[in-house]
């Protein structure tokens, strides 16, 4: 895919980014950008531009709480920009590894975090069920999920 198509694919989505300002209140916003190397207001400079993002490792700090969004002066829907764009890095075969990982998880188990021994003692602990309502607790269903992920051709996204 070309960079300049993902601006397309963006405007075509009603997800306007060249409205942008650069006044950074997204990035002042965030509150993975204090912890991690995410500038969403760089992100959305890079989106603007058609530069290459779809390889940005930032693209993947996001945490989707949608402070940016809210805050934009520019009403840029960010947010909705970044998971659209991570859509396409996705379907561009550029993911991270520990997504890849997961998604072998969910793949296999229909589950993204195997629950053990500590992590039922740590649920009951909290007051919860020692299992979540999942196919955990509903063993038959995993092949409804398989059968799902099959369907979508998700597994083909998370081949390397
Ligand atoms: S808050 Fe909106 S206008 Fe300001 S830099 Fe971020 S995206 Fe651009
Ligand atoms: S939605 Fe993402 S980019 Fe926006 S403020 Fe939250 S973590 Fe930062």
């Amino acid at each position: 895919m070309g960079k300049a198509d993902v601006l397309t694919i963006l405007q075509g989505e009603g997800l306007d980014v060249l409205t942008c300002i650069q006044c950074g209140t997204c990035s002042g916003s965030c509150p993975s950008g204090r912890y991690t190397s995410l500038n969403t207001r760089r992100i959305v400079r890079k989106a603007r531009k058609g530069r290459d993002m779809l390889h940005d490792d930032d693209l993947w700090m996001c945490a989707t709480c949608y402070n940016c969004q809210e805050r934009c002066p520019r009403g840029i829907k960010i947010v909705d920009a970044i998971l659209t764009i991570r859509t396409i890095a996705v379907h561009e075969g550029a993911i991270l590894p520990e997504h890849r990982d997961v998604s072998r998880f969910v793949l296999e188990y229909g589950h993204a975090v195997p629950i053990n021994d500590p992590i039922k003692k740590m649920r009951e602990k909290l007051g919860l069920e020692s299992l979540p309502g999942t196919v955990y607790k509903y063993p038959d269903a995993l092949e409804d999920v398989k059968t799902l992920l099959r369907s979508c051709k998700f597994y083909k996204l998370v081949q390397e």
